[in-house]
């Protein structure tokens, strides 16, 4: 085995690390932290800490770290077929047993999953879809797409415009010009103080109708939206917003994509996010909870009404100009498999919404009262808690104070992972769905004693 010496010294010299600040990197005032195991919810360094992984990798450990049953799965997988792809009609057990299990779980009128590799790409290949689709039915001009400021939908060009925070824009010329962006459905940051919940989406669907308006329903291809918001702050919608946006959508003829990247699967308590808050989509971005991350693999579900569109478009068009040689690749496919029968074999849906409830009640109990707790809100296993100065304006700590990182850095400490959300001081939370109560009540203890030593 290397020493930690010379891997932390190729790690400088040969690495480049996504999402990461480069020059302090070079300098080693980065943690330099190589993970070498995980069970269950906890994950191990080379240094030997065992850290309680409150956010499941990036959202994406669903069934937990150390699951033999997918790691036989993707082994057999690679032994009889490592790769074969997917193209003119090919395909494998593993991936043609994934699309009917996907299908079977899917909202009752989605009709076909496309695989890709990543969230990322699925959410290029949905906007590709929109777009042809458009083509197909002769509206050459109904291409632009509304997405959410606060949304995150990847770092691609296209998806990197979608994502509505500053820092996915800055310096990389984005966001592309067939993107625009509408109101965050954030109660707690958007809001009025007087405003009902009630005002609020209405207020949602005013500013939506007026971007309609001012840009030309005629223009406008589709919306896309995670069902809860996710890098964007960890905020469940307020109530009724998704019928009410849907009904705005509906009548100007705009397709709805929901980005269940993170919700899909099961992290709301509920297999998709779309069924949980009444939501019908056009297109389902699925990816993360997908394979549990034991293989990379992603998926677009389209709907009947626009796969039918898509198939005219071949007829008329030939064949789809649209592939990814890892499309389908066997060995995401077979880990999918094996993930999603993990996930109904434990009842681990049933049991992100169990504990989640549980979770958050108890960071109400430890922290609700507390005078720079803000706002702790969240769903099933995806939960947050936003920092503020002041409780009662809402203001923000000013930002050069990093209260969420030295908040975030203060729980690892104590061997708690969460995440310091990329914009406000947010600590989110998104652990494995097999966490117990024992844990929850881990992360809590372990936040309340950060809390104290850092405000
Ligand atoms: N969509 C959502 C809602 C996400 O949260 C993410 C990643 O966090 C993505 C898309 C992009 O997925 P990936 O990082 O796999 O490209």
């Amino acid at each position: 085995m290397l020493h930690n010496d010379q891997l932390e010294q190729w790690d400088r010299e040969n690495f480049f690390h996504p999402s990461t600040h480069l020059a302090e990197f070079a300098r080693g005032n980065l943690p330099q932290r190589v993970i070498t195991g995980g069970s269950g919810c906890h994950i191990e360094d080379r240094d030997g800490n065992r850290l309680l992984d409150g956010f499941a990798g990036l959202y994406c450990v669903n069934v937990g770290y150390g699951r033999a049953e997918i790691a036989e799965a993707i082994a057999e997988q690679a032994r009889e077929l490592a790769y074969y792809h997917a193209y003119v009609g090919h395909g494998t057990e593993a991936s043609i047993t994934l699309s009917k299990m996907i299908l079977d779980r899917a909202p009752d009128h989605m009709s076909k999953v496309y695989f890709g590799l990543s969230g990322s790409d699925a959410n290029e290949t949905n906007i590709k879809l929109v777009w042809y689709y458009n083509n197909v039915k002769g509206r050459p001009k109904k291409k632009k797409i509304i997405s959410r400021w606060r949304g995150y939908h990847g770092s691609g060009l296209m998806t990197g415009s979608l994502t509505g925070l500053e820092v996915f824009h800055k310096k990389f010329d984005l966001p592309l010009t067939q993107v625009i962006h509408t109101e965050a459905p954030y109660y707690f940051r958007r809001a009025d103080r007087a405003q009902s919940e009630a005002a609020f989406v209405a207020h949602c669907v005013a500013e939506l109708e007026a971007l309609i308006d001012r840009e030309g329903a005629d223009t406008i291809a589709a919306f896309i939206g995670e069902p809860a918001l996710g890098t964007g702050g960890i905020v469940p919608p307020p109530e009724g917003y998704w019928p009410a946006i849907q009904a705005v959508l509906q009548k100007h003829d705009i397709l709805l994509i929901a980005d269940e990247v993170v919700t899909g699967f099961g992290r709301l308590g509920s297999m998709f996010g779309s069924e949980h808050y009444g939501i019908r989509p056009d297109i389902i971005t699925i990816a993360k909870g997908l394979t549990s991350a034991y293989a990379p693999l992603s998926g677009s579900i389209v709907s009947e009404g626009v796969w039918k569109v898509l198939e005219e478009g071949t007829d008329r068009f030939g064949p789809i100009g649209h592939g990814w040689t890892y499309s389908a690749h066997p060995i995401g496919a077979a880990a999918g498999v094996a993930n999603l029968k993990l996930l109904d074999e434990l009842d681990l849906v049933s049991n992100a919404g169990a504990v989640g409830a549980y979770f958050k009640q108890g960071l109400i109990d430890a922290l609700g009262d507390h005078p720079h707790v803000g706002e702790i809100r969240g769903e099933g296993l995806l939960c947050a808690v936003e920092f503020v100065e002041d409780r009662d304006s809402r203001r923000y700590f000013d930002p050069t104070r990093g209260i969420g990182a030295a908040l975030n850095g203060a729980l690892l400490r104590r061997g708690v992972i969460s995440r310091a959300m990329p914009q406000g001081d947010i600590l989110g939370f998104a652990p494995p769905f097999c966490l117990t109560r024992a844990e929850a009540d881990e992360i809590t203890g372990k936040l309340a004693e950060s809390v104290k030593e850092v405000l």
